[in-house]
């Protein structure tokens, strides 16, 4: 199927064949025709499907009649306000967002935490159709009366399953009150949890419902691997693996900051260029990190699951988890950066005593074991004993609050910082 029969403008048309894209996807199939009727929907599909299009096609063809030239502020009031749970995202929103309405006069800007708030105030003040925002940082705003909200009439809560997890939605629910002139809401989240399902009763009003993959399933084109290691010969099997197959761009995961921190400057010591990137890095770090990464200067960017939300790094070739997370929902999220838009990818699994009870809670997820094969020279001690992995509770396989997520809170609650992953 071509993009023409699904409504779009020709502008819209032309912007999508200038990124080269030949068909739609399957979430911009079901998705696209609704949101251009107005209605509210909630979509499952997690990033790789191609769900930003999804989204903002429709909405900059339903903001066409607002667009105008001019120079006055007033004319150029918000009436989009799209919330993600991080920079990365939000930044990748935005991109998105002036990509495909290249050839429409509509303005649109991007606000997040952890850099200077000024030239964002400034960009407020001029005027945007589309605002972009992590949820923290547009609160600010709100504070400091740099932005208004009056007019919004689209909403979109992109990833609303990782701002339930990094405790975000008080604050969401603020801001939602604040849209007094709200019409449509979309709500796109990676899979659609009861906890999504609450927020969706509250948010939406009897939205389309848009399942793309069923729950709980892997894009069929990513080839998994399980290799059982011991725990200590972990770093030394991953080098073996990435030097034996020669792998570049390698997107490694592993539970801890301290452990991406570490494995990176050990990697890189062992003569594979390899960089952490995880939420105590500063923007410009976190931002030339994966420039390299993306350039190739860097062969391995280590990162941890909410520091990897929102990366858009496209068709990547090898998803490595260096340790299972501890949510089984977490492992979804990381192959999903594999296998993108019709190319095969590898998810590669390094699996110690200590994490069998998380291997098979995402078996149990996936309905189907992953293969598993011992690479020579790195065989189990089949004599080993299993430790407890810290926040993991084997009686509660999917925990509420995503690890990460209580010192947010804390912080917040706090108010000595604001958090924006
Ligand atoms: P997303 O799920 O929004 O993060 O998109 C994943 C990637 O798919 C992005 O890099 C897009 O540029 C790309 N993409 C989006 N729509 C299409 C399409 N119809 N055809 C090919 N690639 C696409």
């Amino acid at each position: 199927m071509s993009f023409e029969p699904l409504g779009l403008s020709a502008d819209l048309l032309r912007a999508v064949a200038d990124e080269g894209y030949t068909e739609p996807t399957p979430v911009q199939e079901r998705a696209i025709p609704p949101i251009l009727q107005g209605r509210d929907v909630l979509a499952a599909a997690q990033t790789g499907t191609g769900k930003t299009a999804a989204f903002t096609l429709p909405i900059l063809q339903r903001l066409t009649p607002y667009a105008n030239s001019s120079f006055s502020p007033a004319r150029h009031p918000v009436r989009t306000l799209v919330l993600t749970p991080t920079r990365e995202l939000a930044m990748q929103v935005q991109e998105s967002v002036e990509a495909y309405g290249r050839h429409l006069p509509l303005r649109s800007t991007v606000v997040y935490g952890g850099v200077p708030i000024e030239p964002q105030i400034k960009a407020l003040r001029d005027g945007v159709e589309i605002l972009v925002a992590t949820p923290g940082r547009l609160l600010d705003h709100v504070q400091q009366r740099t932005v208004n909200l009056g007019q919004v009439e689209i909403l979109v809560l992109d990833e609303a399953d990782r701002m339930l997890d990094m405790g975000f939605i008080p604050d969401v629910t603020r801001i939602v009150q604040l849209l007094t002139t709200r019409q449509q809401t979309l709500m796109f989240s990676a899979t659609i949890s009861d906890e999504v399902k609450r927020l969706a009763d509250v948010f939406l009003k009897r939205p389309d419902v848009i399942q793309i993959s069923p729950q709980g399933s892997a894009a069929e084109s990513v080839r998994q691997i399980v290799y059982p290691v011991d725990r200590d010969a972990k770093r030394e099997l991953l080098a073996h693996l990435i030097r034996k197959h020669d792998l570049q761009q390698v997107l490694v995961f592993t539970r801890t900051k301290i452990a991406a921190s570490r494995l990176a400057s050990q990697l890189d010591r062992d003569g594979i260029a390899a960089v952490g990137i995880h939420s105590d890095r500063t923007q410009p770090e976190r931002t030339r990190a994966l420039d390299d990464f993306k350039n190739g200067r860097i062969r391995v960017l280590v990162a941890t699951d909410v520091a990897a939300r929102g990366l858009d790094i496209e068709a990547l070739p090898h998803v490595v988890n260096y340790e299972l997370p501890t949510h089984p929902q977490d492992y979804i999220h990381r192959i999903g950066r594999t296998g993108r838009a019709g190319a095969t990818g590898d998810a590669i699994s390094l699996v110690c005593i200590d994490e069998v009870e998380l291997l098979r809670a995402i078996q149990r997820m996936l309905k189907h074991a992953i293969p598993w094969q011992v690479e020579e020279g790195f065989e189990p001690d089949r004599n080993a004993e299993a430790r407890p992995i810290s926040g993991y509770r084997p009686d509660q396989h999917t925990p509420r609050v995503h690890p990460g997520a209580r010192h947010v809170r804390r912080v917040r609650q706090g108010r000595t910082a604001r958090v924006a992953h």
